[in-house]
Order: C-alpha cells, then structure tokens, then sequence
C-alpha cells in the first residue's frame, strides 16, 4: 500500500500538519520518534513548563479542560499541577506538555495513525518516496512532510541540567518574561547575533534588570548593527573572557553562576536569577544525509519563498527544521499547516 501523507515529527507542527492532512481525508501517517538525547516525542515543548504566549490559551483551570480533552490512557504523561490559585481555583498557563497532548488528541481525533518510531532514512530516488524507520518496516508515501525540529545546545554541565526550567533557559523569547526571572539581573552567554538579541529582548522587558551577556572571547561574533545595540543599551554589561564553570541556586531556583576566566584561569561568582544558553541549535536533519537542499547550519531550505517545497518532489518541511530565525511553536504550527495544504495541492496535480 502506497500511503498519501507520512508525517515525521511530533511537535506543532508535526501535528498541525497532520490535523490538516486528516481533515482533508489524506489518511495521515505520523511517526512521533522516541527519547533521545535532548529529543521526546512531543517535541521541544515537552521540555519546558509554562507556555504563555499561544494563542488560545489564556490563564485559568487548564487541566480541567486538558483532562476532558486528552484519552485517559494518556494522562499519566500530564505534568504536576502547578499550585497558583484564584479564589481557591487552579489558575496557571497551559503547561508545555499539556499543549502538545492537546495538539496530539487533536490528530487523534481525526484518525492520525501514530508510529512510535525514529526514521533513519527517507530514499528520494523514485516514486513514490520511501521512508524508512528504526525498525526497518519501510512505507512508501507519495508525499512526506519532514517536521523534526531542532535542539538548543546547552552547555553540557551537571548542574545547567537540574536548574532547566527553574533559572536555565535557552529562550527568552518564550521564558523571559516569567515571573521567576522578571526584575533580576540575569545572564546570556553567547556572542553572536542571537545572544545579542536575547540579551537585547530581557533589557527590554519593563523592569528589568542588569543582563550580562557572558562571552569566551574579548568581542562580539555578532554583526556589527546587533554588537552596537548591545554595547550602548543601558541595561546591557558585557562579561569578556569568560565561562561557566557551574549554575548554582538554592534548589529551586538558580541564584547565580561561577565563571572561569579564559585568560588567567581565575574563578568569580556573578549573583544571577537566570541563564540563558544562545549557543545555537542544532536541526534534526542527520537522518536525512543530505539528501534535501539545506542551509550551511543544517537546516532544511525551502525551494521558494513561503512556500514548504523542498527540493525534493513531494517532500514538504515545516516548522524548526526549516527555520533558524523565529523558532516558535505558533510560527511552527503555522508552516506545519502549509505544508500539509501544499502536500494536498501537490497529490491533487499529480492525481492519476
Ligand atoms: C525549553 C524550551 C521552551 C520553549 N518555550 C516556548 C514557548 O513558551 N513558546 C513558544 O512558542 N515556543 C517555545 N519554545 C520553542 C518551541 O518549542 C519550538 O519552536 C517548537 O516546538 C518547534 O516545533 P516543531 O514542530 O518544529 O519541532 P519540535 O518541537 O522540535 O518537535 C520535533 C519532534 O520530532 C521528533 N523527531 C525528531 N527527529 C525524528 C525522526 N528522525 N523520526 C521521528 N521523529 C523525530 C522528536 O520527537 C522531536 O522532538 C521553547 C523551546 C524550548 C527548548
């Protein structure tokens, strides 16, 4: 059996796409991945708390809803309630594995057939397209949608790993304005453009305090527009010559970091509520061995503009894995629903 529409990935955009496709009677086929190194099914969101900043999903009693919504068989996966309170009701944001249950029941619902299994390879040979599994039980598809995200790096310490999500970040786009971080002096290490655009963005917020942008050398790598920025915000301090040796706090919450100098190899404390690591990403395209058109970072690139083509006939790339600027789970949603809209158009044209 030739399939319509595999899908690979297991973020927003993984399932949007399948929503889309399922919808449009494609009989989609989804293979969501398994645990690996800084990779869950789920997709990036299941690593993360609080999500205050998609659409739909204002403060309230989220886990009433989420538990109406989502199979019971699954419930076992849902986060522990985090304790606020409004008039003796659970009040918090939609917490990022909730949001990806509810994308995934959404999927679902519409018939989505699930895989539990990581793709090794895609042959784009011929047609139709075959896809290949850890397993090795290959499925041929006329179209594939690659929507495999990518992974912040880290920095790789013991102790960056127990403050993730109690202080340690690697986007403060999405973190940066939570309650644990506002109005304290904070960190970014890094020094290219993102880091200086994550630092730019926390100086920004009201209220905030002194952001150090921590760097290794003694100057930006950042273009010279984005190093300007940093150097003459008010709110910004450069820390040259530096790295982090460990993140300590009080068990809760991080309260600061030890760096090591990369000049004399003396060691400072600096008092911080917050880190955040912008030392890149990297893209889940490996599996793929270049047989797509990407950037020189990894990344998928599409064949025209806000179009999801690859350069591959009848491969579509949506979300993360195609998108080393906005990296957002609405932004990913979005392209994961164009992809599917132009796998749909792409299966009507070459309808035999
Ligand atoms: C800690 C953290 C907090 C964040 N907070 C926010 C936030 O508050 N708001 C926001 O908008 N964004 C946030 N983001 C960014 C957001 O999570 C991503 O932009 C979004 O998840 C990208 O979606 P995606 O569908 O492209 O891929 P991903 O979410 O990366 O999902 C892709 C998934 O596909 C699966 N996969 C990968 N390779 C394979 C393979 N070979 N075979 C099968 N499956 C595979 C894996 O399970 C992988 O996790 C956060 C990110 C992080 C890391």
């Amino acid at each position: 059996m030739t399939e319509q529409v595999v899908i690979i990935g297991s973020g927003p955009a993984g399932w949007s796409a399948a929503i889309y496709a399922a919808r449009a009677n494609l009989n989609p086929l989804l293979f969501e991945g398994t645990p690996q190194a800084e990779m869950i099914p789920l997709g990036q969101l299941a690593f993360t708390t609080e999500v205050e900043n998609y659409p739909g999903f204002p403060f309230g009693n989220v886990r009433e809803f989420v538990e109406s919504s989502v199979a019971k068989d699954r419930h076992w996966n849902l986060p522990p309630m985090p304790d606020e309170q409004r008039d003796g009701k659970p009040y918090y944001a939609v917490q990022g594995v909730e949001l990806m249950e509810l994308m995934k029941q959404q999927a679902l619902n519409f018939e989505t057939r699930v895989v539990s299994d990581d793709v090794v390879d895609v042959d784009c040979s011929g047609s139709p397209l075959r896809v290949i599994p850890a397993n090795g039980d290959a499925v041929e598809s006329q179209t594939v949608i690659v929507a495999t995200g990518a992974r912040a790096n880290y920095l790789g310490l013991a102790s960056e790993e127990a403050y993730k999500n109690k202080g340690v970040s690697a986007c403060a786009v999405c973190d940066g304005a939570l309650p644990i971080y506002r109005g304290k002096p904070l960190a970014v290490i890094g020094g290219g453009d993102s880091a200086v655009e994550e630092a730019t963005y926390l100086a920004n917020l009201k209220g905030a305090a002194t952001i150090y942008i921590v760097h290794r050398r003694d100057q930006l790598r950042a273009s010279k527009i984005m190093q300007k920025r940093a150097m003459e915000h008010p709110n910004i301090e450069m820390v040259w010559n530096s790295t982090v040796e460990e993140v300590f706090g009080d068990g809760n919450l991080v309260t600061g970091i030890k760096l090591k100098s990369t000049v004399d190899d003396s060691v400072r404390e600096l008092s911080v509520g917050g880190m955040f690591v912008a030392i890149g990403h990297t893209p889940n395209t490996a599996f793929l061995h270049g047989k797509l058109e990407m950037n020189e970072k990894g990344y998928i690139q599409w064949a025209a503009p806000f179009r999801t083509l690859t350069s591959v006939e009848g491969v579509f790339a949506a979300g993360d894995v195609a998108d080393d600027y906005y990296r957002q789970a609405i932004t990913s949603a979005g392209t994961g629903c164009m992809a599917a809209l132009d796998a749909e158009r792409y299966l009507a044209a070459h309808e035999a």
